[in-house]
């Protein structure tokens, strides 16, 4: 019988990405029915594994018997210590420079400003980092699976391309001579932290 999975998502991007993912399993994959309905909980936890998992242990006790699926990810820079990290959607907004959430959904604007303050005196041999992605299964409020996805790059002093989200116009793919916004979809998903950790997952729970 075929593995049903739902996502604890809202990101239509996020639940492309899963779907494109699982053609190649025997998988199929959802959004969590209701999931606009539910209060979303506090994602404070000091690692991407620990705001996953309670996302999914929380998320799976509104489908009981079903596999729930949630993920944490983000952007670790080696010259500013790991950060921003969990803190990648709000790196701008912790910098004081701008109320979160931004009125206006700037949001990624300003994270990317501020990301490129932070390095302006960096050289490019300095400017290694890496976006992380960790997915957690859960069924009935317990963790069933995790799995990890990381992509290697470098951040670029200027933004590239005009695709993707986030950080993807500043962070450059070495291997590809391109930054992640200047790849199509289907590339990123094959090199992406998040694609990575989809197939490491749905490998894992098809097994
Ligand atoms: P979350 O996993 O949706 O909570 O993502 C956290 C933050 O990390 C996003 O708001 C982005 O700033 C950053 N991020 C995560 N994945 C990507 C990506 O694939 N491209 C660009 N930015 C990303």
């Amino acid at each position: 019988m075929a593995l049903r999975l739902y996502a604890a998502t809202t990101s239509a991007g996020k639940l492309r990405d899963f779907r494109i993912a699982a053609e190649k399993y025997s998988v199929s994959i959802d959004p969590l029915p209701g999931i606009e309905t539910i209060a979303e909980p506090e994602e404070d936890g000091d690692t991407f594994l620990a705001n996953a998992a309670s996302k999914a242990v929380y998320y799976s006790r509104f489908a009981p018997g079903e596999l729930v699926v949630a993920d944490d990810s983000g952007l670790e820079v080696d010259a500013l210590g790991g950060a921003p990290g969990v803190r990648s959607a709000r790196f701008a907004a912790d910098s004081g420079l701008v109320d979160s959430p931004d009125a206006n959904d700037n949001t990624d604007v300003w994270n990317n400003m501020v990301l490129l303050q932070k390095l302006a005196e960096i050289p490019e041999t300095l400017r290694t980092a890496r976006y992380e992605c960790t997915l957690v299964a859960a069924r009935n409020g317990e963790v069933i699976q995790v799995a990890d996805g990381t992509v290697e790059g470098i951040i670029l002093d200027a933004p590239r391309g005009n695709g993707g989200f986030g950080y993807d116009p500043l962070f450059y793919l070495p291997k590809l001579g391109k930054s992640m916004a200047e790849v199509d979809l289907e590339t990123k998903l094959s090199v992406s932290h998040r694609g990575r950790a989809i197939a490491a997952l749905l490998r894992m729970l098809s097994s």
